[in-house]
């Protein structure tokens, strides 16, 4: 499963000079989309023997997390590090990361989260699929069946789910909906903390050097800026009847009716 590691708050700091965010002193965790495609892979492998392999691609921070992961249950931990790799976009982080998958060889069902808690942009699973070239589906809520090169899924939709099948290998990624996590066991982690966990970089993996980083990353952020202060609300008095009417008014004004 491909985990990434995020800072812990909501409220951001931006970095309006360098148009970024500013993750400095931010204690960081787990995306938590990534808790819930981790406990999926774990349930998977308590019910069928398969192997949990943790691939994340990010500083040495990273690796924290990633015994945070074998504490709970995986079996095995890989980071993707490199100085070439910063300032990847997430179309260079699902190249970096597919390389990485690709070396650790034999593969069923990867799991993604739906998205980052940071960057959000629910890419990196699709593109991870896209260049391993495998089946992909999104928002998985529910894995009904799981076998020997099958597997019958949920899809959550606006109103509803789909209900879809397939061939294994594939990549999914997973909503909330789809488990509980467990939390890591204060004995998995005093194991977790003696692992190496292994550092692959950009000749490790054999990856194309302009395909990694700024040269890899199509991407250009313009700005970054916080969201302008909210101004203060505006207090319809009167009967609702009244309260109504003055609204209705308020919005033809507007043009928004
Ligand atoms: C121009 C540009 C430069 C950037 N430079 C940097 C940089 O130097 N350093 C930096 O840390 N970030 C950088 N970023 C942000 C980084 O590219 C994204 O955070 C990353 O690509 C993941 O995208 P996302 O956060 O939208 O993830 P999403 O696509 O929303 O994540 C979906 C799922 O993909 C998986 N996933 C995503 N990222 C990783 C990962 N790193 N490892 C394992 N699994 C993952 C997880 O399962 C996650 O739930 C940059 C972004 C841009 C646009």
């Amino acid at each position: 499963m491909c985990m990434k590691q995020v800072p812990e708050t909501t409220e951001v700091k931006i970095d309006q000079a360098q148009n970024r965010v500013d993750t400095g002193g931010l204690t960081r965790i787990i995306n938590p989309y990534d808790t819930y495609a981790l406990e999926e892979a774990i349930r998977i492998k308590e019910n069928s023997g398969a192997t949990v392999t943790v691939v994340s691609m990010g500083p040495d921070e990273v690796d924290q997390s990633l015994r945070e992961a074998l504490a709970m249950g995986a079996d095995e931990a890989v980071r993707l590090s490199d100085p070439a790799f910063e300032g990847s976009d997430p179309l260079a982080t699902a190249y970096i990361l597919a390389r990485g998958i690709e070396k650790l060889g034999d593969y069923d069902l990867i799991i993604c989260g739906r998205q980052a808690m940071d960057g959000s942009s629910g890419n990196v699973g699709p593109g991870v699929a896209e260049e391993l070239g495998l089946p992909q589906v999104t928002f998985v809520r529910k894995i009904e069946e799981l076998k020997e090169g099958y597997i019958r899924l949920q899809r959550m939709t606006d109103d509803g789910y789909e209900v879809l099948e397939g061939p294994l290998p594939m990549l999914i990624t997973v909503v909330k909906e789809i488990n509980e996590p467990r939390l890591a066991s204060l004995k998995g982690l005093m194991k977790a903390k003696r692992v190496t966990i292994p550092v692959w970089g950009l000749s490790d993996l054999g990856a194309d050097p302009s395909r990694v980083g700024p040269s890899g990353s199509p991407t250009v952020v313009a700005k970054v800026a916080p969201p302008p202060p909210r101004s203060g609300g505006e207090i319809i008095e009167g009967t609702p009847e009244e309260q109504v009417k003055t609204l209705v008014a308020k919005l033809k004004a507007q043009k928004v009716l």
